[in-house]
């Protein structure tokens, strides 16, 4: 006897595929604003684990971009933190705890709400820029170093003064407007009224310096708006907040086969699922958005995606407890190698754990990807030995890990790299979406929203109220999400240590 495969047939009205934080913001931003259904898929069992789940938590407001020759990524940085502003802070305003502050009569800029609890963490960034007496000139040797060092701080003052120093007010007619283009080139003046001094600052810098048996040199240290983000909180607000509006996730789901009508203009017609247990689907919708980040491969030739794919490797550490209570970032003449410390606290089991991450910004070729090697953690290492001496450093529980970073990029798109990517086809059914940055999410998300408006029509609502959670949908979100990869590393350490004392 021949078997009869029963298939469930459902169709909603947007079907967004992948639950990292692009698929997440675009279904809450949508379900906020329109009356549509929604459903989100996910293969892994939780949402948020991969990329948005192991990144650094670094909430990017342009500073490790002011001293890029084109000012594309800092200006995208700076228009999400708007979008962050406008689009949710009052709405989410118990959690989204960046507002505008009065810094001087009517001159208002972002700031986070100090001692406030939320998304973002108070503790701001420190970026601190190298002069030509650093130890890495000495070093280098080379005449360009130094040119160059001296171009990239006149950037990196210029633009962040002119974006959140005394140059632009950022209320104008009762909207949070951020600076453009014009605004952050434009800025001549080396005067930066962010520039900060600090002990805990200059004790690192003296031990660096130290380190390679130099005097200490000069630096410029510039206090950031940018600060270490509340991943984990900010997905699990955001599915709660999209339950309430009853969009649905359905995760353990594996896509076999896209149904497509390449006729005329691409319209996927069908997506053939199996559901946790197996079982089979079939989803039919008006609109399907794509958000796998790595997992795009799959779907590319389907989906006549023009942007070419780039993925790289990056290895992050984590040091529990904590190596200093101060966020910073040190800049170099050589993009890839930013030297950063992030501190970050989490609650396992009732106990709190104060970690810090440790990373410099780099990433492996793209053509290494799928090598079996691990990325080179040593130049972090080695930084980190410099900052807070050896006997310190190896004194935590020190633990590596490594995550891919994909975007799309495009020939002349070159300049916008680490920024987020949307395309989609007018007369087509789909879009596809790569954010770049968590940072992004409110752009991305407000991004496809009208870019959903443009491909299917449909009434527009606006939310009045305020975010008040039920403590039941709380609870399914919390389940829904995974933690965050450093969380579970030190749960398993504690796990590990307690063993131990037994
Ligand atoms: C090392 C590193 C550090 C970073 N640090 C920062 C930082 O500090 N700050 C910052 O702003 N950004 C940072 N980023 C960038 C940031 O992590 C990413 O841009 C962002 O998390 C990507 O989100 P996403 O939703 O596109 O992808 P993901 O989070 O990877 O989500 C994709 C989802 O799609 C699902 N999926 C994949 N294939 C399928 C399929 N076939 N069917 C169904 N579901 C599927 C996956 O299970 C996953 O849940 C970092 C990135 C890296 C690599």
């Amino acid at each position: 006897m021949t078997k009869i495969e029963v298939s469930q047939i459902e169709y909603v009205d947007v079907i967004v595929i992948g639950g990292g934080i692009a698929g997440i913001s675009i279904a809450e931003f949508l379900a906020r604003h329109s009356r549509l259904s929604i459903k989100v898929l996910d293969s892994a069992p939780q949402l948020g684990t991969f990329a948005s789940g192991k990144l650094e938590g670094w909430f990017h407001t342009g500073a490790l971009y002011s001293g890029h020759d084109d000012a594309q990524t800092f200006i995208n940085c700076v228009n999400s933190l708007e979008d962050l502003i406008n689009l949710y802070s009052s709405y989410f305003s118990e959690e989204c705890n960046i507002a505008l502050t009065e810094t001087k009569p009517n001159f208002f800029t972002p700031a986070v709400i100090p001692n406030s609890k939320g998304w973002f963490n108070d503790r701001p960034v420190y970026l601190i820029h190298p002069q030509k007496n650093s130890p890495e000139i000495g070093l280098s040797g080379l005449k360009s170093d130094s040119v160059y060092l001296e171009i990239q701080r006149n950037r990196v003052l210029g633009r962040l003064e002119t974006a959140y120093g005394q140059q632009h007010n950022w209320l104008q007619n009762g909207n949070c407007v951020a600076p453009i283009y014009a605004q952050v080139e434009g800025y001549e003046g080396l005067d930066c009224s962010l520039c900060y001094s600090m002990e805990s600052i200059d004790d690192l810098c003296c031990r660096f310096d130290n380190s390679y048996s130099l005097e200490n040199s000069s630096y410029e240290v510039i206090k950031t708006l940018d600060c270490s983000m509340n991943t984990t909180g900010i997905m699990r607000t955001l599915v709660t907040s999209a339950l309430e509006r009853g969009v649905t996730f359905e995760t353990g789901v594996t896509i076999d086969k896209l149904l497509i009508d390449s006729y005329g203009k691409i319209q996927i017609k069908s997506l053939l699922c199996r559901t946790q247990n197996g079982f089979p689907k079939r989803l039919k919708a008006r609109l399907f958005v794509f958000a796998v980040g790595k997992g795009f491969e799959p779907f590319l030739s389907d989906l006549q995606v023009l942007a070419k794919l780039k993925r790289s490797r990056s290895a992050m550490v984590v040091a529990q407890p904590a190596l200093t209570d101060t966020n910073f970032v040190r800049m170099s003449t050589k993009r890839k190698f930013h030297f950063n410390h992030f501190l970050h606290n989490c609650e396992v089991g009732g106990e709190k754990f104060v970690y810090s991450i440790l990373a410099d910004s780099s990433y492996t070729n793209d053509d290494l990807v799928n090598q079996e090697y691990e990325v080179d953690i040593e130049p972090i290492l080695d930084s980190a030995e410099r900052y807070f001496g050896k006997d310190k450093l190896y004194s935590r529980n020190l633990f590596s890990y490594e995550c891919v970073k994909t975007e799309f990029i495009s020939q002349e798109e070159q300049k916008r790299r680490y920024s987020y990517w949307i395309e989609s086809n007018p007369n087509s059914n789909y879009l596809c979406v790569l954010p770049g940055k968590f940072s992004f999410f409110p752009t991305v998300a407000f991004q496809c929203y009208r870019r959903i408006k443009s491909l299917i029509n449909f009434e527009e609502y606006v939310e009045k109220t305020t975010f008040v959670p039920d403590v039941k949908v709380i609870e399914e979100a919390n389940k829904l999400i995974a933690d965050s990869y450093p969380m579970k590393i030190i749960r398993n350490c504690s796990a590990i240590n307690n063993n131990l004392n037994f």
